[in-house]
């Protein structure tokens, strides 16, 4: 049995924020999950996938994080609870489903979970999904470990239904991969993982009449949940003084331990914010009068730092806020504690002496170890097939790239990534450079991506007579995120039987008329069709196709499988 099916409410666990997450989705009675793999968000999709397979628990890996939205939206307009969950720029994939969302709203309980990435141990940026809340004008939740990561996804659903509207979870990394020790609570005797939709056009379907009625209804459920989280148990004054620190998400524990450190609990009173948006204008309004000073600590952007100047400024409350504005801290990057505590003792007037770092200028100096594609890796091969055709033929070309491992393309010897925004855009740039230069262009994109955001810009430079060639990296996974599955694999996790969706029979489909399959461990072959592809320069689509060594591994496959 899955541990985190464990039926003994009151029994501890050392839990991820994010399987913490998945447990506090079961314990809600969570009946169908639906998720496209991301980090930090992954392990939550990983395990709610797991405990499908023993449970009732309806989960699909979508193609795209718009489609998890929207399967889970229709779900939870059926009257199932339902959760998607994504990293942050998964958001902006899923931001056109959400924004509608918010106005015509669910039956039943509904989360949507947000990992953002400050430092970007593993991303392109690192914006502040905070704000799609308010751009939404749906409820979020912030925790700051993973018993509250648990406790409040619970609570999420409960929000959820009483206001009608998905509510967003929003973590960090830091608080989806901590582990500590969760507290469990009970199991739902039952899980409803079937509804029944009853139609109701004036609600969902928003025509514009429909629309305009709907965003009052969304601005009247805003008012009852700023007033919900005045007085949430998940927004807390800690402590008593003159100094007052606000803060959210994982920087609650760097200010609670930097306190006790320097021994000033006495003189400091902590707002503790979990519930997040609505801002809690009440409780803010009363703790920003009761303190001379306030010290906002919030990783990324100033979004409580806003919350707290405009409340004071509304309210007439003379107080100096300190955070962002005033250059204590910086939008960039994650907090550590040493940071918080530095700062914090600055602003609290008291003398600090940080532990003095060891002298280590002795050491001699580590070889960088720049990331790289596994030894072996089929993408490796790839790219050097192509790099001695062109060779041969004497060219160059841009090589616009995408979002997997063979974004590590990028780096030498290969260097053959030119230019990257996001999923998809391989194909859609290659598209633009193809309207503005006669050079030849080369994108790589890998099968999972293809499927999540390439087969549009697909049709796109087949509709508008865009020329370059496609290599689809297709190790027969997602490998980046974990080695989720993708709609075109053939080796399947066992018990995972799914029909198989042929990438070279979409690309026809669509009108690409030079479609080739290569296996990069056949060189020779594969060197002649390359060559094939790459004559004249019309649209054409290169199937490079080898399973990811590691994925390969666990199946006990040959990497030469053809
Ligand atoms: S995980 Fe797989 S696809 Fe990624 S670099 Fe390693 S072998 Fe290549």
């Amino acid at each position: 049995m899955h541990p985190l099916l464990t039926d003994q409410p009151g029994e501890k666990l050392l839990l991820l924020g994010n399987e913490a997450i998945a447990r506090g989705a079961i314990e809600a009675g969570v009946g169908l999950a639906a998720a496209y793999p991301g980090t930090p968000s992954s392990e939550i999709a990983n395990t709610l996938f797991q405990i499908s397979r023993e449970t009732d628990l309806c989960f699909e890996f979508s193609v795209n994080e718009k489609v998890a939205m929207e399967v889970a939206a229709a779900g939870a307009a059926a009257g199932v609870r339902t959760l998607t969950c994504m990293k942050h720029v998964g958001l902006n994939v899923a931001a056109d489903a959400l924004m509608t969302l918010a106005y015509i709203g669910i039956k039943a309980g509904m989360v949507i979970v947000t990992a953002d990435d400050p430092s970007m141990h593993s991303s392109q940026n690192e914006q502040d999904n905070r704000f799609y809340a308010r751009l939404s004008g749906l409820p979020m939740l912030e925790p700051a470990n993973p018993q509250e990561a648990k406790e409040m996804t619970v609570f999420a659903f409960e929000l959820s239904e009483r206001l009608e509207l998905p509510v967003i979870l929003r973590t960090t990394t830091r608080t989806s991969h901590v582990r500590a020790p969760v507290t469990l609570g009970p199991l739902p005797e039952t899980t409803r993982t079937k509804g029944h939709f009853e139609k109701e056009p004036g609600r969902f379907v928003p025509v514009p009449a429909v629309a305009r009625a709907r965003h009052q209804v969304l601005l009247q459920r805003g008012k009852e949940a700023q007033v919900m989280a005045d007085g949430s148990r998940f927004n807390q004054r800690i402590g008593q003084g003159s100094l007052g620190i606000i803060t959210s998400g994982v920087a609650v524990n760097y200010v609670l331990d930097a306190l006790e450190a320097l021994e000033i609990q006495d003189r400091v009173e902590v707002l503790k914010l979990g519930f997040t948006h609505p801002w809690p204008v009440g409780l803010l309004s009363e703790f920003l009068k009761s303190v001379e000073t306030v010290l906002v600590v919030e990783e990324l952007e100033p979004y409580l730092e806003e919350a707290a100047r405009v409340v004071a400024q509304e309210r007439g409350i003379k107080v100096d806020i300190l955070g962002k504005a005033s250059g204590h801290l910086p939008r960039l990057y994650e907090f550590n504690p040493a940071q918080i505590r530095e700062v914090i003792a600055e602003v609290a007037g008291i003398e600090h002496h940080p532990p003095q770092r060891p002298d280590l200028s002795w050491l001699p100096e580590l070889p960088p170890r720049p990331p790289s594609l596994c030894p072996g890796c089929p993408h490796r091969e790839t790219y050097l097939i192509i790099k001695d055709v062109l060779k041969d033929l004497g060219e160059e070309a841009i090589y616009p790239t995408d979002i997997g491992c063979y974004t590590l393309g990028l780096l030498p010897p290969i260097q053959m990534a030119d230019y990257l925004i996001c999923m998809g855009s391989s194909v859609g740039s290659a598209c633009g450079f193809s309207a503005t230069t006669d050079q030849r262009i080369i994108s790589f994109i890998g099968d999972s991506t293809l499927f999540h955001a390439g087969l549009s810009p697909l049709v796109n430079a087949v509709y508008n007579r865009h020329r370059f060639t496609l290599v689809v990296l297709d190790n027969e996974t997602t490998a980046m995120t974990g080695h989720q599955p993708t709609p075109s694999q053939e080796i399947m996790p066992p018990g995972y039987e799914h029909p198989r969706v042929s990438i070279e029979e979409i690309c026809r489909a669509a009108g690409v008329k030079k479609v080739v399959t290569i296996n990069p461990y056949q060189k020779k072959e594969a060197r002649e069709k390359v060559k094939k592809a790459l004559e004249g320069r019309d649209l054409s689509v290169i199937v490079s196709r080898a399973p990811c060594i590691l994925y390969a591994r666990k199946f006990g496959i040959s990497k030469a499988k053809s």
